[in-house]
């Protein structure tokens, strides 16, 4: 039985001796074995810890020998096993959870004196290709070079499968939990599994010129809104993102040229961190008010269908309020928390996607809708040139909550 991993053995003196460890792991296979001989029937167990520049590896016997396992992160691939002697901490990670969990099982066994039923190894060096599955980066730029048959080595930090002709997601790549770039560019992927999600340090994402149609909510709602920096879904047919998507707070580049994008999700001010965005040759007729918060170094809007801005306002007003917009505003105005646990899911989505007036205040149905334009180098530092005649300038909607604040800005809409 055999575990690839990152391996740290830390002894429990060094503290004492006012010395520190380094903190950092080396590539490591460990094995499980038995032996039995004429003077001790009963079988020893050990565990051998070999690494590149010690191939023949280090042994450390195990029966009845361990002090404690720590394994509360055993599901991202982590544990500890602490020795009673030598007084040592063995501390793996980088391991694959369900491998790491069966040889903890049987590290355990070993302990207890069972009998494992390991072939027992003949204990002969580990040979140098072992450590090819430590591979951290894999390109793939062709359909023949596709593995079908072996699985991808667990340690990928950067997968690229490119030209593969790919329809879907493969299912091997969602284990990979190590993975921090995954480009899957130049495919023909209609759909992406919610599970991508679950790729805890995916840092950054190309599906350049695939057949993506949306993005959807609950890869908005994964734990990529910690980690997702880099997204690149240009060349797709996506015609609208959620609004949920403005909860990928940590995206700094974001590229959506060549789609059938017909807005930009309403929130996108809230994207504070965002730098590079791109979205040309899309069919944007206008940009939503909250593009106006973003603090971008780059923006690429060209070859959009933008239109006219117009001269008379849209008035929605109502007087008085109805109960429901009076209390939409009072929670939104308040950052009252809500959620569908609390009240009905659609109310929710109208909350959502409540538009921000000027004054900073919300409004649902009852506000004055105006088209204005803005010039493009009051969010970016540099601005590619919207179309052919040299502009920079793009429709921009804004929203006024009550006649007054439409007043109080209509020079605003000169
Ligand atoms: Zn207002």
């Amino acid at each position: 039985m055999k575990l690839h991993c990152e391996v740290e053995v830390i002894s429990r003196h060094l503290p004492a001796l006012g010395l520190r460890n380094r903190g950092k792991g080396v590539r490591a296979v460990l094995s499980l074995f038995q032996q039995t001989s004429r003077s001790q029937p009963s079988a020893r167990a050990f565990l051998l810890i070999s690494t590149l520049k010690d191939k023949r590896g280090t042994r450390y016997e195990l029966r009845e020998n361990i002090e404690q396992f720590f394994t509360k992160f055993v599901d991202e691939g982590k544990a500890t096993v602490r020795l009673k002697e030598p007084p040592v901490d063995i501390c793996l990670s980088k391991a694959n959870s369900s491998s790491l969990k069966g040889f903890l099982s049987a590290v355990r066994l070993a302990h207890r004196g069972c009998k494992v039923d390991i072939p027992v190894s003949t204990l002969t060096p580990v040979k140098t290709s072992e450590f090819e599955n430590f591979k951290t980066k894999m390109v793939i730029t062709s359909k023949k070079d596709y593995l079908l048959s072996k699985n991808f080595p667990y340690s990928l930090e950067h997968l690229q499968t490119s030209y593969c002709g790919l329809v879907r997601v493969d299912m091997r790549m969602l284990c990979l939990k190590n993975l921090r770039k995954l480009d899957l560019s130049h495919n023909h992927i209609k759909k992406l599994p919610a599970t991508i999600g679950d790729l805890i340090h995916l840092q950054e994402l190309n599906l350049n010129d695939n057949h993506l149609e949306s993005f959807s909510v609950a890869l908005c709602q994964s734990t990529l809104q910690k980690s997702l920096r880099t997204l690149d879904l240009s060349k797709n047919k996506i015609k609208a993102l959620p609004v949920q998507f403005c909860q990928l707070r940590e995206l700094t580049n974001l590229k959506l040229d060549d789609n059938e994008l017909i807005q930009f999700p309403c929130k996108i001010g809230q994207l504070i961190n965002l730098r590079f965005l791109s979205a040309a040759r899309n069919k944007l007729p206008f940009l939503p008010s909250e593009f106006r918060n973003l603090s971008l170094e780059y923006l690429d809007l060209f070859g959009n269908t933008f239109e006219q801005p117009k001269i008379l306002p849209v008035i929605k007003l109502q007087a008085p309020l109805t109960l429901l917009e009076s209390s939409a505003r009072t929670i939104l105005y308040n950052r009252i928390p809500y959620g569908s646990h609390i009240i009905p899911f659609h109310l929710c989505q109208d909350l959502d996607t409540a538009k921000t007036c000027v004054c900073g205040r919300f409004c649902l149905n009852s506000f004055i809708q105006g088209t204005t334009t803005m010039n493009l180098h009051s969010v970016a530092h540099t601005v590619v040139l919207v179309d052919n005649m040299g502009g920079t300038e793009a429709p921009i909607v804004s929203y006024f909550c009550s006649l007054g604040c439409y007043v109080n800005s209509s020079d605003m809409l000169k």
